[in-house]
């Protein structure tokens, strides 16, 4: 028997060392796997709900568990013999679960004391404020140059008017008389499995254990304001479209002498005529008439700075491009700066008049006359 027997923190599918939530959150698993109303007249599932029970008995007491821990099975039940266990007390689980109701009251029973889901956190304990969201969209050149921005937002702030003691002339808070101070009450629950004692969450001081006696008006003593923040944030430059902004403690006030949440402002860019974006680079065309693009030219290529020169060779096809270097945006938080990529667009004339026409005709024989002599002809077919 010694042999065969699973370790308990196996059995409920938790690390040794787990504190007492995850125990619960362990056995709770198991339970909904085994219950024999989910398993009917399976004796394995029986079996198993049975080992189970037994792990989480010995787990969920402080006592037992620490002996578990220091001398295994020995420590918890006398059968073992020889170990150091004194004061367990044997057949403390049957493994009759018949007495049980179904699911749904067990889980009421043993979890409804735990704050429905096991969640319940001190409300005392220091707790970070929220995190407060907003956006601003903002120009393609603003991204690439950086900005500043005028935001508002509704935050909660610590109240100005009681300093955030939420009584109305600074007095300090009284101990609750119903709770004497613990924040928790003791409530009997009857169940099935016998009358259970639980604990909750003081009404009367809604768990802080304290109360005050003449609160604030400005913030009926909660300490706390909703207040608009206005602010002008400096946008780096480099942010691209989707990109968030974090500032570290411009969001809701903490509770409880906990840190501020954080500011978080979503950047979204509108696009641009005349340039487009791939992370650091950019990407645009630039028009030239095909006499440019048959004997070369000096161009005008607008840039994000502006506008450059640039010489385009003799016989440049359409689709053709060049790279400015290091001239995209600049790098996010970064030095440097991305490229700039032209291509070129040769733009065929539309609506000629009769002479143009002919003209282009007469060109185009020269062409042919060339090509006749042996010469290679790049234009027309
Ligand atoms: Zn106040
Ligand atoms: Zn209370």
């Amino acid at each position: 028997m010694a042999d065969s027997k699973r370790d308990y923190y196996e059995v409920l599918g938790v690390q040794k060392g787990c504190s007492d939530e995850e125990l619960k959150k362990g056995y709770r698993a198991m339970v909904k796997k085994y219950h024999p109303d989910l398993h009917p007249d399976d004796k394995d599932a029986e079996a198993k709900m049975k080992e189970v029970n037994e792990a989480y008995d010995v787990l969920s007491d402080k006592d037992k568990r620490a002996r578990y821990d220091q001398f295994g099975f020995a420590g918890v039940d006398p059968s073992y013999g020889g170990g150091a266990g004194g004061g367990f007390s044997g057949g403390a689980y049957s493994g009759d679960f018949g007495g049980f109701g179904d699911i749904g009251d067990i889980f009421e029973s043993f979890f409804g004391g735990f704050g429905g889901g096991g969640s319940r956190s001190n409300p005392n304990a220091p707790r970070k404020g929220a995190d407060v969201k907003t956006s601003v969209q903002i120009s393609f050149m603003d991204a690439c140059k950086g900005t500043g921005v005028d935001i508002r937002v509704n935050r909660l702030e610590r109240c100005s008017v009681c300093g955030g003691t939420g009584s109305k002339n600074g007095a300090a808070a009284t101990v609750c008389p119903d709770c004497r101070g613990s924040g928790q009450v003791r409530v009997s629950q009857r169940t099935p499995l016998g009358v259970f004692q639980t604990t909750k969450t003081c009404d009367r001081c809604g768990g802080k254990g304290k109360i005050i006696k003449d609160p604030c008006q400005s913030c009926s003593g909660t300490g706390m304001a909703r207040r608009v923040l206005q602010k002008n944030v400096s946008i780096p430059q480099g942010i691209d479209d989707g990109q968030s902004l974090r500032i570290t403690g411009e969001g809701d006030c903490g509770v409880n002498g906990g840190p501020n949440g954080d500011l978080i402002i979503r950047v979204s860019v509108k696009p641009d005529d005349l340039f487009e974006r791939e992370g650091f680079d950019i990407y645009s065309e630039v028009p030239i008439s095909y006499m440019q693009a048959a004997l070369g030219d000096d161009i005008t290529v607008p840039t994000i700075d502006g506008t450059t020169k640039y010489r385009i060779p003799a016989g440049t096809q359409n689709g053709d491009s060049f790279v400015l270097r290091g001239q995209g945006v600049p790098r996010l938080y970064r030095t440097g700066r991305g490229d700039h990529h032209v291509s070129i667009k040769v733009v065929v004339p539309k609506n000629l008049t009769k002479k143009q026409a002919d003209l282009l005709k007469a060109f185009n024989d020269s062409l042919n006359e060339r090509n006749d002599s042996g010469r290679k002809s790049s234009w027309f077919k």
